[in-house]
């Protein structure tokens, strides 16, 4: 059997992954606040553990794996969403997964065996945070229970830092119901509108690290091999996870798998830098949730990884050659030299290169072993089709009103030039498309078009040199 072994953020050590004495490998993934649509960098995450999840079901059996990933749905970000927009907490939360699971499905990303959400699991957290107060690591202030920081043994072992670092580097809330700055919350208060559970501590609402280890406890026991989620996590949330759940006893995770963040075109993806966009917003512009995936794995899970065009250009073309050399064919056994990729750590960009090289030599094996990550899975292939001006092949909703009003109408002005034998013209439309990822195909009668990746600002862009095109050949409408 492959042995998979993963590097340990905890002892900074490659660790293999064993089976516990029952034979089972129990898997617990940070999962979404729910109070707004996936971002790309919540994304990631999604398909960095959907690809660890997929491994381990092939070489374990997926009888043997438990993958239980959360969703938070209590938040201080979901009560100002609800405040905001007059909606209630339960609606706002509810659309959010749904557009979660969506978003995900679209990437390939498989559901895992457990999702579970916090307000199921309040009972379970005020069972925890009642052994923290008995074990004396907890206190009671004010209607808070807080959890004491300098009474936890090793605590910051996790992210390698001393108590007064953190309180340097992190911004620690004082409070005057705090011992100390460090020491974080398991119960606040909930006041007028605020969502509250009665509690013996008062009617309040738990904090956020307490509901994964407790939904980790409920559903892995106290004891299980791996825990996973992005950088941003390790402190101080991951540390708070490993805290509450050491002090009841529990040994928690064996192995501690973080990746690393995302960017985009080489910088941090920021509102601000106005270069923040959602998994729906790419969608929505025509890029394939396949391509999406594709480029995600082109970078190692352990790397800061950065979206961008030419990547995405790259994955499509790939995607495609794949797509045409396994048509009509039948999977037939994995590629060992992708299992060994991939149980190297996850190495995902070492395993789309052995694909590559199956891709000229075993269709097959290329598309057995493909579809282990995820990739070239039937129900992911639906974008596989081209537009043509004034009729569509295809799905005509996968059409947006961008590509009708500008790419069609660019297309038939291009098609127009030419006929007319104004072939500068022709050819300045040809080029700017393709600079956005549009690419035309022309027969005898017709020009067709296939969207590569379509450029991020080419709505933007477009409609302005139409209306130059229009002008310089006299067709203005
Ligand atoms: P959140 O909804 O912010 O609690 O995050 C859900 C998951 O997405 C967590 O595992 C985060 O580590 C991960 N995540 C958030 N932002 C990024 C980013 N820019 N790059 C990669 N992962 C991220
Ligand atoms: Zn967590």
């Amino acid at each position: 059997m492959t042995e998979i072994s993963l590097h340990d953020s905890m002892s900074r050590r490659r660790r293999p992954v064993r089976r516990d004495a029952t034979g089972r490998v129990g898997m617990y993934v940070c999962g979404p606040t729910v109070y707004d649509r996936a971002h790309l960098g919540n994304a990631r995450s999604a398909v960095v553990f959907d690809v660890l999840f997929r491994l381990l079901r092939h070489v374990h059996g997926a009888a043997n794996v438990l993958y239980v990933r959360n969703i938070t749905d209590i938040d201080d970000k979901i009560n100002a969403r609800a405040a905001e927009t007059g909606r209630s907490i339960g609606d706002i939360t509810a659309e959010t997964t749904a557009w979660y699971e969506e978003d995900m499905a679209q990437l390939g990303v498989l559901v895992p065996n457990k999702v579970p959400r916090a307000t199921d699991h309040i009972a379970e957290m005020q069972t925890m945070i009642a052994t923290l107060i008995a074990e004396d690591i907890a206190y009671v202030a004010e209607g808070h229970v807080l959890f004491e920081v300098r009474r936890a043994e090793g605590y910051g072992a996790l992210s390698r830092r001393s108590l007064d670092d953190m309180i340097a580097g992190a911004r620690v809330e004082v409070a005057p119901w705090k011992r100390d700055p460090m020491d974080f919350v398991l119960w606040k208060p909930s006041t007028g509108g605020e969502p509250g559970w009665d509690s013996p501590w008062g009617r309040g609402r738990p904090g956020w690290h307490i509901e994964c280890s407790a939904m980790a406890e409920r559903y892995l026991g106290s004891q299980f091999q791996i825990h996973g989620g992005g950088l941003d996590l390790q402190f101080p949330h991951h540390e708070n996870e490993i805290a509450q759940s050491t002090a009841c006893g529990h040994a928690f995770a064996e192995i501690w798998v973080h990746h690393e963040m995302l960017q985009v075109e080489g910088r941090k993806m920021s509102k601000s830098l106005g270069n923040f966009f959602t998994v729906r917003d790419l969608l929505d512009r025509g890029v394939p949730g396949e391509v999406i995936r594709f480029v995600f794995l082109m970078t190692r899970y352990s790397k800061p990884m950065d979206w961008t065009e030419a990547k995405a250009h790259e994955a499509e073309t790939t995607l495609r050659r794949w797509r045409a050399v396994t048509k009509g064919i039948e999977p037939s056994a994995t590629a060992a030299a992708v299992t060994e990729a991939l149980a190297d750590d996850l190495n995902t960009p070492a395993a789309l290169g052995i694909l590559r090289r199956l891709a000229r030599e075993d269709p097959g094996a290329l598309l057995a072993s493909a579809q282990l990550i995820g990739l070239l899975e039937p129900e992911l292939g639906d974008w596989e089709w081209e537009v043509g001006p004034g009729h569509l092949i295809g799905r005509p909703t996968d059409v947006t009103d961008f590509e009708k009003d500008v790419v069609h109408r660019l297309v038939d002005l291009r098609f127009q030039a030419k006929r007319d034998k104004n072939f500068a013209v022709a050819d300045e439309i040809r080029a700017k498309l393709l600079e956005h990822g549009i690419s035309i195909k022309d027969t005898k009668d017709e020009s067709t078009w296939h969207r590569q990746t379509i450029s991020l600002n080419a709505e933007e862009e477009l409609p302005e040199f139409m209306a130059s095109i229009e002008e310089k050949l006299g067709r203005a409408q």
